[in-house]
């Protein structure tokens, strides 16, 4: 074959090449931000709606833009969790105003891992807060079922406690402080908020409160 004969059919094999990759690449759904040209499978993203969701969801874009602009734009932004390394929608899609993460340290941490913490290590970390006027808690199932899976248990006195004025506020404050100092492992479940966090009931939980307690008297008793 001539040179130039060869160098067109090469040529014509990479464009043919190029058009079975770009149509093999190209999917049969629209971009789920501009809605207009397809998607491009390549492009696709994968995200977990709420922390709590085992499998993330493949989110389809034509490109790079349209991706980011979807992803990290309002109102349905995505944060990397710096715990799990997952992108997770910041705000619950069924629930709009629930937000999904916790800044510990700066870092954004979803709330599974914000969970994990909190009942392994109890809210020692979040004290500063505790100390600042806030009530550091968590949502947890009905009853509190994961924080009394981990052993905590409710302290008498300060379960479902109704915070309606800044005075029963520091009293339950002063408690978990006080908990905290004798070196119990101590975490708030939130059992009912006002949207806006200003009222609701919410319970003082601590880790072998009893034993501890029991501890003590044991202790002074032989004194
Ligand atoms: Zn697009
Ligand atoms: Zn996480």
């Amino acid at each position: 074959m001539e040179p130039m004969v060869r160098l067109r059919a090469a040529s014509r094999a990479q464009r043919i090449h190029d058009y079975l990759e770009f149509r093999a690449d190209r999917l049969d759904i629209p971009c789920m931000l501009c809605g207009e040209k397809p998607a491009i499978r390549s492009q696709t993203r994968y995200a977990y709606e709420t922390p709590w969701d085992d499998e993330p969801v493949a989110k389809y874009f034509c490109s790079d833009d349209c991706g980011d602009t979807y992803m990290y734009e309002e109102p349905w932004a995505y944060f990397m969790c710096h715990s799990c390394d997952r992108e997770i929608c910041e705000q619950n899609p069924w629930n709009g105003w629930h937000i999904q993460y916790r800044m510990v340290d700066g870092e954004q941490i979803c709330l599974k891992c914000y969970r994990e913490r909190l009942l392994d290590e109890g809210l020692e970390f979040e004290r500063e807060r505790l100390e600042d006027g806030e009530i550091p808690g968590m949502f947890f199932s009905y009853g509190n079922l994961e924080a009394k899976g981990a052993g905590y248990e409710g302290v008498p006195g300060f379960t479902d406690y109704h915070v309606d004025s800044q005075q029963r506020a520091d009293a339950f404050r002063k408690k978990a402080l006080e908990l905290l100092d004798g070196g119990r492992k101590v975490i708030i479940g939130y059992e009912r908020l006002a949207i806006g966090g200003g009222e609701g009931y919410v319970t003082l939980m601590a880790k072998d409160c009893d034993k501890a307690g029991k501890a003590e008297a044991g202790q002074s008793g032989a004194r």
